[in-house]
């Protein structure tokens, strides 16, 4: 599979889309434990992203996440923005100078990605954040690969392993970020970047699934 800059940029514009769209619910999932902005941050940030990527669009895949990691350190004020800014930040370190990378490129990317998160916030997993749904979907796709099984199918058991992960943020006790301000009382509510990051991860996929199978 060729994952090209155009795949790359139609990914940052459907999470900016899908995030306006669902500004609303991660919002009011942050002010069950948070402080009601992750909606309004996340949408903040990748609208100003939205408004650089023609900037870029001609340029390589390195350029361009790094551009889209960068914006968003410096237009969210909230937690979510330098986390997931050093992810892309990460992953444009990873995809430096190209134009286009296959899956193990990807899950390279995607495992830079997570460790930067995770060294920015000194986090790990079970803290209930979004390295809950992230950690997971990596370990899945990794697994699918190790059997042989084709990209899609092993892109669909990764999804699944997010969406299990970000539920699993449901009973956790968090002890980073805001919500771990509200100690036993953030029991019972789901993780705001955990949500965030299932979002991305369904329009990576998504992405993915639409591009078309080299010929021969
Ligand atoms: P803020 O908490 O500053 O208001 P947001 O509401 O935008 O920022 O984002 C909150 C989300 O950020 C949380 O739901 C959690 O998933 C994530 N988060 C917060 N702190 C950390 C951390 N140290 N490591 C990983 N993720 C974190
Ligand atoms: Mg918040």
């Amino acid at each position: 599979m060729r994952i090209t800059a155009e795949h790359v940029i139609r990914f940052i514009e459907t999470i900016a889309a899908r995030v306006k769209e669902q500004r609303a619910y991660l919002t009011e999932l942050d002010s069950a434990i948070g402080d009601a902005d992750h909606g309004i941050n996340l949408d903040r940030g990748f609208s100003a992203v939205l408004a650089k990527l023609p900037t870029v669009a001609d340029k390589d895949i390195g350029t361009i996440l790094k551009t889209t990691g960068m914006t968003l350190v410096s237009t969210v004020g909230g937690a979510s923005g330098p986390l997931y800014g050093t992810a892309f930040l990460r992953a444009s370190m990873a995809l430096a100078d190209r134009y286009e990378f296959n899956e193990d490129d990807l899950v390279a990317a995607l495992e830079a990605a997570l460790e930067g998160i995770m060294m920015r916030g000194k986090a790990q997993r079970g803290e209930k954040t979004m390295i809950d749904t992230i950690a997971p979907a990596i370990d899945a796709l990794k697994t699918a690969r190790s059997r042989d099984v084709d990209a899609h199918a092993a892109l669909r058991e990764s999804l699944a392993a997010a969406e299990a992960g970000m539920k699993s943020t449901i009973p956790m006790l968090a002890t980073k970020g805001r919500a771990s301000y509200l100690g036993e009382r953030s029991i019972g509510h789901q993780d705001p970047g955990a949500t965030s990051a299932y979002l991305i991860a369904t329009v990576l996929v998504e992405t993915v699934e639409s591009i078309q199978p080299e010929a021969g």
